[in-house]
């Protein structure tokens, strides 16, 4: 496996890699590697002939008052991580490289980046629409890998792909959990021991909503009032959204007809934690 620091030597190696006919997968990461990211990386492996990664934590995506410098960084282990699982390349550039400048043109993916996460996060899905069509030029993969555990960063991603006529699929991956269904996330390593502790009621409330949903339960207020409940009864959880949304647009809907996407974020502490599912109505 080789790391490549610069945007010039990364274009080098597609070159070759592109002259020999290799099929390119892509996996785009901040690091700080567990399964959830590794599940990602094999299922590039598996399919095909070529897999690069690439490793950076990017600046315009987080706001002014987030934890942009301390999200957690550890480039040995991700080195040794990404290699076992049988990655080819790592892309790690500077934020220098990245941006040498100051960023003039940006993506903007319109209403979608401005409701759950982004209503909160002022600036955040403009910022990783930005640097995923920056990797998208620089890389030019056949296929990226994106979890959906960033549900609605996979449905950005589409809608800029869709609308930019980006040459690309998008393979999107199941969430990787924790044993006590806890979705594995870098930031998981922010929690205390207590706050670990309450960490899981996120997936246990989301499974309790499919639960709802299966007993004939249509009422996505309900639903949503019980999740909420679940989450912070006797705990300081603050809500930042519970929602149950349209698969296409991601608009909020009031009944749950066919399969609707029931996505939280919460902060326990300091730490911002997302989690989702899809439920589905007979
Ligand atoms: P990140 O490094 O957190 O920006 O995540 C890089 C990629 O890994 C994104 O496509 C995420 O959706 C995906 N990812 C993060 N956590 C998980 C998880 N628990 N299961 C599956 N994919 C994940």
């Amino acid at each position: 496996m080789r790391i490549i620091r610069t945007i010039t030597a990364m274009r080098r190696v597609i070159s070759k890699l592109r002259l020999r006919r290799n099929s390119i997968g892509f996996v785009p990461t901040m690091g700080f590697f567990h399964p959830g990211h590794v599940s990602l990386m094999k299922a590039s492996v598996n399919r095909n002939d070529v897999t690069i990664v690439s490793l950076f934590v990017n600046p315009t995506q987080f706001g002014p008052k987030e934890d942009l410098a301390r999200y957690p960084r550890n480039l040995k282990h991700d080195i040794q991580v990404a290699e076992a699982a049988g990655v080819d390349f790592i892309f790690a550039p500077s934020v220098a490289e990245m941006y040498p400048e100051k960023q003039l043109a940006y993506v903007d993916v319109g209403q979608i980046a401005d409701i759950l996460c982004g209503a909160t996060r002022q600036g955040h899905f403009r910022g990783v629409a930005t640097v995923v069509s920056k990797l998208l030029n620089i890389i030019q993969p056949d296929v990226m890998y994106l979890g959906q555990k960033d549900a609605q960063q996979v449905e950005v991603i589409k809608r800029m792909i869709k609308d930019l006529n980006f040459h690309v699929k998008i393979t999107v991956c199941p969430t990787a959990r924790e044993r006590d269904g806890l979705a594995m996330s870098s930031r998981n390593s922010f929690l205390s021991p207590t706050e670990r502790a309450i960490a899981p009621r996120l997936y246990q409330a989301l499974c309790f909503a499919r639960e709802m949903v299966a007993d004939g339960q249509r009422d996505a207020s309900q639903i949503i009032f019980r999740i909420k409940k679940l989450i912070s009864d006797g705990t300081n959880v603050s809500i930042v959204y519970v929602s149950c949304v349209g698969l296409d647009r991601f608009l909020p809907v009031r009944r749950i007809e066919g399969k609707v996407l029931v996505a939280v974020a919460v902060k326990i502490g300091n730490t911002r934690l997302i989690d989702n599912i899809v439920v589905k109505a007979k």
